[in-house]
């Protein structure tokens, strides 16, 4: 009567549904079914001879979208393996994964569809920016010509890590590997961290990419696109007309059927987790991808994550560092300004103030680094001891100017929330309110006092939140027209300016003792990353680094440009205690209207291995940890905790997880609680 068809669909229902057609479809198709009352869009992922249910209810698929090739065997394995690590539905893996256009059932059916998103874009299809003209790439130096021999003569796979300092010519390897790739016919998947990245990279591929067979063959990829132009680069991708894909984390995800290497720049950077919905890491799949293809994958970075830097140190990974800036220009100096005994201004020490005069004197900018946005991080009333606190948080609501003084409120970094700035204590009357410890207003604010005739310019979530607003700040910077520069990390990555001379980088500390154990890891990233702003064309750049702590190791390492020393000690730091990379983790989430609702549900959830004994045989290999709230426990009214998993052994939690999380799902109705589980998480 017709041929059975298995479909994955985007519900959060573990397992496949069976359907009937008329037709034969091939594995990777995407059909158009009934499910409950809806219809949706679904993947064929198997073609059985007999269905998993009664054929007698079964239900026939309502319409086989033949608008694209099928989805390829590599991209279904490679969905497949991310649904089983990450402990998720197949369909809740396979269906996001698609532009939106592929997946909603009303670019296909209903009064407006002209059937199919795919026929009608490309009708509107753009024409590609017109080649500017291919540059001539420098001659690589030795170590270069090494790295790039390495990828482009790989045959098979290898994890190649690429360790080098900004400036030190990473991105000419990759460029020349990508060439040789692309010369015997190869696609080349090219990842970074931020959208804000692929501009800069963008221009460098199409110049060079017309000598090869013109700038076509480049397709971008990230957040930030139009549904349409996102489809658009899908589709280019797939059906293997872009040969080179440019995009963020989810262009891990793109079919690639000529798929010849895959690099990952910045392979470090947190962006690369995905933190809602399937909590993927790009980069890990980027791995799995690159094994599963046979294929040389790359990662790079100034400061790789302990994970990489340990694969590299153990063998399994390939390892290449280039040891020096590739132009004639000296890595700055780091100084550490000692602050124990100093009398501060305003945050500034005497001899940052110094440094930032002399920079001026000299016509160079200076940029400050203050990972805190905002006036001051919170209120306070001097005589009752009264802060200004988020109703629906667990957090201060930081305060923040706005032209004039009436116009100035508070608002919550976590939830939103905004409030008008009280004229008096709401405690005890008292008039006298004072703002605690400073962002970047305040600093910007400060240097203007120090400063009067230096122009300042300020970089953060705040001033750039309307669109261009970004790019027009740090154009002006670019043109010359800021002497002072303050700013969050938003400053920290990628840009390359050409006059900076001195980085100041203040509150470091705060950073250093967080509460993770990825802290100082994240700090030595993000200071040698802020530090290779400086004196990237002028001579004697200089980072000075305020701290109470200057005997840190984290420190005394960024003094000596020092990743390996770093590496070393934060290694054989984990390894003393049994962190990652010597140990894999997961972590379950709750979150309830109530603390106790959620703290209930994960010790139901801990002990559900001891009363199931049977269910878990790796259990003996594992460390549940207790129940916390976490640290913010109320974000928006909402109260969370959580449960660690850890294990020495990856194969016994994996095995865990996967029954642990059906279980779940079941017993996590009678509790009213929101859950999710997390592999390898980077925050804890
Ligand atoms: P990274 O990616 O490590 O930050 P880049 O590849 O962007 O470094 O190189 C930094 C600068 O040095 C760029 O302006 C680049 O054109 C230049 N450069 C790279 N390799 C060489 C080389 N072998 N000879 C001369 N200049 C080079
Ligand atoms: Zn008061
Ligand atoms: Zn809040």
């Amino acid at each position: 009567m017709g041929f059975w068809v298995r479909v994955a669909l985007d519900v959060p229902v573990q397992g496949l549904f069976d359907y009937c057609s008329a037709v034969f479809v091939p594995i990777g198709t995407r059909v158009i079914v009934p499910f409950g009352r809806r219809k949706l869009v679904g993947v064929v992922v198997d073609t059985p001879s007999q269905p998993a249910i009664d054929p007698g209810i079964a239900k026939l698929v309502e319409e086989v979208l033949d608008d694209t090739p099928a989805l390829p065997p590599d991209w279904l394995r490679l969905a497949s393996f991310a649904a089983q690590y990450y402990q998720r539905p197949l369909g809740e893996v396979m269906l996001p994964a698609l532009p939106a256009g592929l997946r909603k059932v009303s670019a296909y059916q209903g009064k407006r569809s002209a059937g199919g998103p795919v026929r009608r874009m490309d009708k509107r299809a753009k024409p590609e920016p017109a080649i500017v003209g291919a540059d001539v790439p420098p001659a690589l130096n030795p170590a270069q010509a090494q790295a790039m021999q390495a990828i482009a003569g790989q045959q098979g796979h290898k994890t190649i890590l690429l360790h080098g300092v900004t400036g030190s010519g990473k991105t000419e390897v990759y460029l020349h590997a990508a060439q040789a790739v692309l010369a015997r016919g190869g696609q080349v998947l090219f990842m970074v961290p931020e959208i804000n990245l692929t501009p800069q990279l963008e221009q460098s591929l199409r110049t060079r990419l017309a000598g090869i067979a013109g700038g076509e063959m480049l397709a971008v990829m990230h957040s930030g696109l139009a549904d349409g132009e996102r489809l658009r680069a899908w589709m280019r991708a797939h059906r293997g007309e872009a040969r080179v894909l440019l995009g963020t984390r989810l262009s891990i995800f793109a079919p690639l059927p000529d798929l010849g290497l895959i690099i990952v720049d910045e392979e470090h950077d947190a962006s690369y987790k995905q933190q809602d919905g399937l909590r993927y890491s790009a980069r890990d799949l980027a791995v799995w991808r690159g094994r599963d293809r046979n294929i040389p994958v790359v990662l790079g970075s100034a400061t790789p994550s302990l994970e990489s830097w340990n694969h590299a140190e153990t063998g399994h990974y390939l390892r290449f560092s280039l040891p020096e800036r590739a132009k004639a220009v000296e890595l700055p100096s780091v100084r550490l300004v000692d602050t124990r005994r100093l009398a501060m201004q305003q945050g500034f020490s005497p001899q940052l103030i110094k440094a930032l005069g002399e920079r001026l004197e000299a016509g160079q900018q200076s940029l400050i680094f203050l990972n805190r946005r905002g006036y001051a991080p919170v209120l306070n009333c001097a005589s009752c001891g009264w802060v200004s606190q988020c109703p629906r948080c667990t957090a201060y609501t930081v305060l923040h100017r706005a032209g004039t003084a009436r116009r100035n409120y508070l608002q919550c970094h976590h939830c939103g929330y905004q409030a008008r700035v009280p004229h008096a204590c709401p405690d005890c009357g008292d008039q006298d309110l004072k703002p605690m410890g400073r962002g970047t207003q305040r600093v910007e604010e400060y240097l203007a006092e120090l400063f009067p005739s230096a122009r300042i310019a300020r970089i953060d979530a705040d001033s750039t939140r309307l669109k261009g607003s970004a790019a027009a700040l740090f154009a002006k910077v670019h043109a010359g027209e800021v002497d002072l520069l303050v700013g969050t990390q938003m400053v920290a990555k990628g840009h390359d300016f050409a006059n900076l001379g001195l980085v100041g980088v203040l509150n470091a500390d705060a950073m250093l003792f967080a509460q993770d154990f990825r802290a100082p890891e994240r700090l030595f990233a993000q200071l040698m990353q802020v530090a290779g702003r400086a004196g990237r064309h002028v001579k004697g750049g200089e980072v000075i680094i305020q701290t109470d702590y200057p005997e840190q190791p984290v420190y005394q390492a960024l003094l000596r440009h020092d990743y390996p020393g770093f590496a070393e000690y934060g290694l054989a730091e984990r390894e003393a205690v049994g962190l990652p990379p010597y140990a894999y983790q997961a972590l379950l989430t709750a979150e309830a209207r109530e603390l106790a609702a959620a703290l209930d549900f994960l010790a139901h959830a801990r002990q559900l291995p001891e009363r199931f004994a049977d269910q878990y045989p790796t259990a003996s290999a594992l460390t549940l940890y207790d129940p916390v709230p976490l640290r913010v426990v109320r974000v928006a009214n909402i109260e969370r905790a959580q449960l660690l998993v850890e294990s020495a052994n990856r194969p016994a939690l994996q095995a865990f997880l996967t029954t642990w999380a059906s279980a779940l799902a079941t017993e996590a109705r009678a509790f009213r609680v929101r859950w999710n589980l997390e592999v390898d998480p980077l925050e804890i």
